[in-house]
């Protein structure tokens, strides 16, 4: 029987009763950096199929048959490693790793020891045509054996909330509880449903009151939902500035031609109606809009990013991520420079790297290497260090920093 229940008082208002005591004593360290947005699964995760695409069930196949399609793709350009064949098999080998201790083992190997993460989770059970190959919640039970056995000093993950999961309050609540091992929520609206959804109001609420941040996709439109008819029922702002509610269907998609549903259910706007009913909720909007909509801002069009922006200016706890735009280099000097010209963009922007996702444009420790460079040692203090503290840690509810 599915709770409907948040179990509001168990949920502290406190950010830090959500760390483990393990990692206090780095948090206040202030040479500590963060990694805002990065992933921790591997191909367990993923649904079993996806269109044609299948693969087998039992995870030693599986594992043989993702290593035969990594050798071939290696081979297809010879001499080179830095081919798009030669990228994508670099990014499955980190998914083909036997758990997520290896993957997380390969992702805090690439930073300097006084680092936090925040791996964020992906609920794909609902969103898609087929189930993942391990269910959700024995995801989630991994990923709290991660942070509470092997790596309690160094990870504050952060659950996924897909509001068409009939469990969706009881795994909040077991979630955000201090014992629960989560420290943030992840939202990916993308898989099929609005930011605004009732199920997803009545969790802002709560995590508006008791200090927890939200981090939601926005931004790279590829991997949305696969199912053919959708139904959306939410809020949006009308005209008079009021609240209005919306009810859409989707009917007859094409999974594989509708970049269309990215861009629909990634819209920043959407985040409108959220903000004007909890204009204190720490949200950060993931990959800054994307790296298509900074190129468009590059060559002055009408761009989501300055929505964003928008959203910095008129709430005091939004920020955005530049994760996976670390792999656009054609882009570093318009971020530097709206960093080093507006304060708001410079105390709302947080370093995060989109590990492992990211690996498909290259070697990640090159793309880091180089975004770092391009920023410079007083933005990456800002936007790897002092922000992402203020993100996570701020309490604004009660207007008291922590
Ligand atoms: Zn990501």
């Amino acid at each position: 029987m599915p709770n409907n229940i948040i179990e509001v008082d168990k949920i502290s208002e406190n950010p830090l009763d959500r760390v483990h005591p393990k990692m206090k004593e780095l948090i206040n360290d202030d040479e500590t950096s963060y990694d805002i947005h990065c992933h921790i699964m591997n191909f367990e995760s993923v649904p079993k199929k996806y269109g044609f695409m299948k693969l087998p069930t039992e995870y030693q196949a599986k594992h043989n048959m993702v290593d035969k399609i990594e050798d071939i793709l290696h081979i297809l350009k010879k001499d080179t490693e830095t081919d798009f064949a030669s990228n994508i098999a670099y990014f499955l080998d980190f998914g083909n790793q036997k758990s997520i201790k290896e993957v997380a083992d390969k992702l805090i190997s690439y930073y300097p020891e006084k680092t936090i993460f925040t791996p964020l989770m992906m609920d794909m059970e609902w969103g898609w045509e087929s189930k993942p190959f391990v269910p959700y919640d024995k995801q989630i039970e991994n990923m709290q054996n991660l942070r509470n056995n092997v790596f309690p000093d160094k990870i504050l993950p952060f659950i996924a909330i897909d509001p068409n999961n009939p469990n969706v309050f009881e795994i909040f609540s077991n979630a955000l509880i201090n014992s629960g091992g989560f420290f943030g929520v992840k939202i990916y609206p993308a898989l099929g449903y609005l930011p605004s959804d009732n199920n997803l109001m009545k969790i802002f609420e709560v995590c508006e009151k008791k200090n927890i941040p939200v981090t939601t996709h926005c931004g790279g439109n590829s991997i949305h939902t696969t199912k053919q008819f959708i139904r959306v029922q939410g809020q949006e702002i009308d005209t008079n500035g009021e609240l209005e509610p919306i009810d859409k269907t989707f009917t007859h998609l094409n999974p594989f031609a509708s970049k269309k549903i990215g861009e629909f259910f990634n819209d920043p706007k959407n985040w409108e109606s959220v903000l004007y009913s909890f204009p204190k909720l720490k949200l950060n909007f993931a990959h800054f809009a994307g790296g298509d909509e900074w190129e468009k801002m590059k060559n002055n069009e009408t761009s989501q990013v300055a929505r964003i922006f928008d959203f910095m200016a008129k709430y005091d706890n939004v920020f955005a991520d530049v994760s996976s735009l670390i792999s656009n280099r054609t882009i570093y000097n318009l971020i530097r420079k709206k960093i080093e010209d507006n304060e708001k963009i410079r105390s709302r922007t947080l370093y995060g790297s989109d590990f492992y996702m990211v690996t498909t444009a290259g070697n990640f420790r090159l793309m880091k290497a180089d975004f770092i460079a391009a920023m410079g040692d007083d933005i990456m203090q800002q936007i790897s260090k002092i922000n992402p503290k203020q993100f996570l840690f701020s309490k604004p509810y009660s207007n008291t920093i922590s």
